[in-house]
């Protein structure tokens, strides 16, 4: 059996979205920016593309930036509420120490042109208090930048009341939107959102194209300069295929929304009670505040690396951590953040389902878990040193 359970790094492209963007590779393959027709179908498809994104998300057309993806739309937010920051002389950001690196380093860079950033943590189950945002927040504080769902571990914050603070408080608020739009419903009004980041690669789009939803009034910093592409805030000829691609993918994927959550809740819930079966083991993230997806756990005893190894000679494409940090040898930074220590975090496994997963895949992937840590714990000196008394469980 062969079973994509890697999701939350990327998606298979949709039979819509591959149908979607050929006649822009093929036929109207013009420049969006010139006049003859060729181009002008360009121009009109990426206007309508824009139409049907900002109508997903209840925001207005004019509100929408396309972009190279997620961590553009991320690092473009992030800087342009921190240059209308520092006109005004607010220097104080607000974040938490489970974002994407995307977030994080861009906050890191930041730190160091003179921005101070409060870092604030997240509780056991991977959450973020809006008593400890609405508290962190100062007369100084330009931007509150906390993600809407976590990539490792699924979590999903209270983002409508930590909008509703930051628009009391008057303080732009930006949320990392990759891992929920086209997931679960998303209004940027209802939940007082000023800045949202989207990439199209997590809901079954291409590579390479993403949004960022910025407020009507909000002024953004230009990341790259040149021609006047996105009202002159994003300069470069655009990713037409790409971006028509992106809106036939979320179009779908949006009208699917309650089919999927139901569909797919169950076998999360079906995934985690199996796996909870294996001793020494426990679930990371919350049970319930969770994406449909999304399973994590950790496994005492065992190094994630070679879990995935194994799995993947059984068929199953799996993750440790996030992409980005797996092939070095830190535990995630969202592991270790929810209080796993080092050794357990290491043993971590991620199964982010896809729209089409099935029972029997679920079965199967149980199974197989099963049979690979009893495996690997079997010549593992951790293991051996922990029944033996010589070192305590911690799970
Ligand atoms: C994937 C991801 C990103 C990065 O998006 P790209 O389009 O790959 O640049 C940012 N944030 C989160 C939460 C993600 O899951």
């Amino acid at each position: 059996m062969k079973i994509y359970a890697d999701n939350a790094a990327t998606t298979k492209m949709s039979k819509k979205a591959i149908e979607a963007m050929l006649p822009y590779l093929e036929e109207y393959y013009g420049n969006p920016s010139s006049l003859y027709s060729i181009g002008q179908e360009a121009k009109e498809a990426l206007e309508k593309a824009r139409a049907i994104v900002a109508k997903t998300i209840h925001a207005d057309p004019k509100e929408i930036y396309f972009t190279s993806g997620g961590s553009e739309a991320d690092n473009q937010a992030i800087r342009s509420a921190a240059a209308i920051g520092k006109k005004n002389g607010k220097m104080h950001i607000i974040s938490d120490a489970i974002e994407h690196h995307a977030v994080l380093h861009t906050l890191k860079k930041l730190e160091e042109e003179g921005f101070e950033v409060t870092y604030l943590p997240a509780n056991e189950n991977g959450i973020v208090r809006t008593e400890d945002v609405e508290n962190a927040i100062r007369e100084d504080t330009c931007l509150v930048t906390i993600m809407y769902a976590n990539n490792e571990i699924g979590t999903i914050q209270p983002i409508e009341e930590i909008g509703r603070i930051c628009r009391e408080k008057k303080v732009l608020f930006h949320t990392d939107a990759v891992q929920v739009v086209g997931h679960l419903p998303i209004d940027v009004e209802a939940q007082n959102i000023d800045m949202l980041s989207a990439s199209a690669h997590k809901f079954h789009g291409p590579k390479g194209t993403g949004f960022l939803y910025v407020k009507k009034g909000i002024r953004l910093t230009n990341l790259i300069e040149g021609g006047a592409q996105e009202r002159g805030k994003r300069a470069g000829t655009e990713n037409v295929a790409g971006i028509v691609a992106m809106a036939a993918a979320l179009e779908e994927e949006a009208a699917a929304i309650p089919e999927h959550t139901k569909k797919l809740s169950a076998l999360r819930d079906k995934l985690i009670a199996g796996l909870k079966e294996i001793p020494h083991s426990a679930l990371n993230g919350d049970a319930e505040k969770r994406l449909p997806s999304n399973v994590n756990f950790c496994f005492e005893g065992i190094e994630g690396e070679s879990l995935l190894l194994l799995l993947d000679d059984k068929g199953i494409s799996a993750s440790s951590g996030s992409a980005c940090t797996s092939g070095s040898l830190d535990p995630s930074h969202v592991l270790l953040a929810i209080g796993r220590v080092h050794d357990v975090a290491h043993g971590s496994l991620r199964l982010s389902l896809g729209d089409d997963a099935t029972e029997e895949e679920v079965d199967y992937m149980i199974d197989a878990v099963k049979e690979v840590v009893a495996y690997l714990r079997g010549f593992s000196p951790i293991w051996r040193d922990l029944t033996e008394g010589k070192r305590e469980f911690i799970l």
